[in-house]
Formats: structure tokens, C-alpha cells, sequence
């Protein structure tokens, strides 16, 4: 049913280098066919929440030693980021990460790295991409010089690439003017509509993700210290105050 959870992340604990405790016991569920939001100050855990479901942890020296994190049913906790992957779990991390040295279509190609599917499957793919991104297939020169708009939407053109069931997305408004967070975010909601896409967001900006989203919780020194659906985190005093700005 559309509410079973796709992930869900049972009370984890992450550890870096061995010894710098990052989470403190973090639970969350994201139901298939939703968008979550993950919400809360710098420093509080957000992109290490999902480094761990993703494995990316890994390449930074950190582990999850306690609690399971669990897709489709299965545990994944700690497995190797490509298994990942192969899985379906995509994450587009914080910055976007691009390689600014090579074109708008390489880049696309590197989504698809772990399908086993055919080039044929992999090129009808890059076309329903570019279709979606039509500013995109205008660009045909090296990623780099890509404004920091479409660097975002190229990220993550590059996610959809991999056919995941579930995007992990790190501030997809990061640097973004006022008009193109929007334009990210109704991209993100077409995702999840037109597509079927699950997705978890990590954001800043709590008003377009809590739009966009059906469910959010706030994480605070390695906690969750909130959760709930959507509409009435936006109504809630603390949230208003700490996270929308006073409005
Ligand atoms: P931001 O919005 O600033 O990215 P965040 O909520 O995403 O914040 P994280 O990036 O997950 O927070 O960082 C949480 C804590 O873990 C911080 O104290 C950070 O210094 C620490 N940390 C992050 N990455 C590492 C790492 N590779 N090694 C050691 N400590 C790290």
C-alpha cells in the first residue's frame, strides 16, 4: 500500500573516524511513492542521515554502529555504496558535484553506470531526460559552464539516469535564486508524480520543502527532536519560529 514504508532507518547511531559520534539514535520512514523532508540547523546530522542510506559514509571514514537502516525490506546498513545503487537508492549530494569537465550528456551517462539494462534502454533514458530538462539539451559544451541552476537540474537529470526507486537529495536549493528553487521544486514534485519517484530532501529552506513534502521531521545534534505531516509542521510555533522565519 502507499503507505508501507520504502526506508526506514531504525534508531541509528554514526560514528566518523572512529570516534566523532554524529547521530544519536535517528529513526525516520519515508513511504513509497512520497517525499519526506529532513529538516534542522547546520550541523545537525542532516547530510550524514544520508550518507548512512546511501553507503556514501563509507568513502568519509564513517559507519553506522548501531540500529539498521532497512529498503524494500531488506537491510543495507553499511553495505557498499554501489550495492546501493544497484538497489535503487540514488543520492544527489550537497553541491551537486558535477564533473565540470565533461558535457551535459557525459554526465547523464555516469547516472547510468550500475544498469545492466542495454544501451538502447540507457539512451530512450537520456532522452526522456532531456526532454524533461529541455534547457539542457540546448547545452551542449562542457558541464562547467553551466549556470548553478542547471547544474542542479543536471545532478539531478544524472539521479534519474540510475532509475532509482528513492532520491536522497542534499539542498537542491543551495545557491539557487529565489525563482529557481521554485522551478527545482516543482520539478521535484513532478518527480514524484509523473514518475513515481520516492524522495528524501534535505533543505534549508523549510518553506518549499514542507510544501512539497507529505511528512518531515527536524534533526538536532544527531536527533530528531520533530516529526510530523506536513501541513502541521508549518503550523506549529517552534517551526515557525526557528524555521520559517517568524511567518
Ligand atoms: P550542513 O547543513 O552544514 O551540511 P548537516 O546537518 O548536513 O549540516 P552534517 O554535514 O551531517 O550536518 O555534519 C554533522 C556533524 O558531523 C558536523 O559536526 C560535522 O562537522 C561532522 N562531520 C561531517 N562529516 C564528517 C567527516 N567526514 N568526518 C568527521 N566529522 C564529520
Amino acid at each position: 500500500s502507499a503507505a508501507e514504508p520504502i526506508l526506514s532507518v531504525n534508531n541509528i547511531e554514526v560514528v566518523y573516524d572512529d570516534v566523532i559520534l554524529v547521530l544519536r539514535g535517528v529513526s525516520l520512514d519515508v513511504p513509497a511513492g512520497g517525499i519526506v523532508t529532513l529538516l534542522g540547523p547546520n550541523g545537525a546530522g542532516k547530510s550524514t542521515t544520508l550518507k548512512a542510506i546511501s553507503g556514501l559514509l563509507r568513502t568519509e571514514n564513517g559507519l553506522v554502529t548501531r540500529g539498521e537502516v532497512r529498503f524494500m525490506g531488506e537491510v543495507i546498513t553499511n553495505l557498499d555504496p554501489e550495492k546501493i545503487v544497484r538497489r535503487g537508492i540514488f543520492q544527489v549530494m550537497e553541491g551537486r558535484r558535477i564533473i565540470e569537465d565533461m558535457t551535459v550528456i557525459e554526465n547523464l551517462r555516469l547516472g547510468a553506470f550500475t544498469r545492466r539494462d542495454g544501451a538502447p534502454a540507457v539512451r530512450r533514458d537520456l532522452e526522456m531526460v532531456l526532454d524533461y530538462f529541455p534547457r539542457l539539451r540546448e547545452r551542449t559544451g562542457l558541464a562547467g559552464y553551466l549556470s548553478g541552476g542547471e547544474q542542479q537540474m543536471l545532478a539531478i537529470g544524472r539521479a534519474m539516469m540510475a532509475r532509482p526507486k528513492l532520491i536522497l537529495l542534499d539542498e537542491p536549493s543551495m545557491g539557487l535564486s529565489p525563482l529557481l528553487v521554485k522551478e527545482v521544486f516543482s520539478i521535484i514534485r513532478s518527480l514524484n508524480q509523473a514518475l513515481g519517484i520516492t524522495l528524501l530532501v534535505v533543505e534549508q529552506n523549510a518553506r518549499m520543502a514542507l510544501g512539497a513534502a507529505s511528512y518531515g521531521y527536524i534533526l538536532e545534534s544527531g536527533k530528531v527532536v520533530l516529526d510530523g505531516p506536513a501541513d502541521q509542521m508549518m503550523s506549529n510555533e517552534d517551526v515557525k519560529e526557528f524555521y520559517l522565519g517568524g511567518g
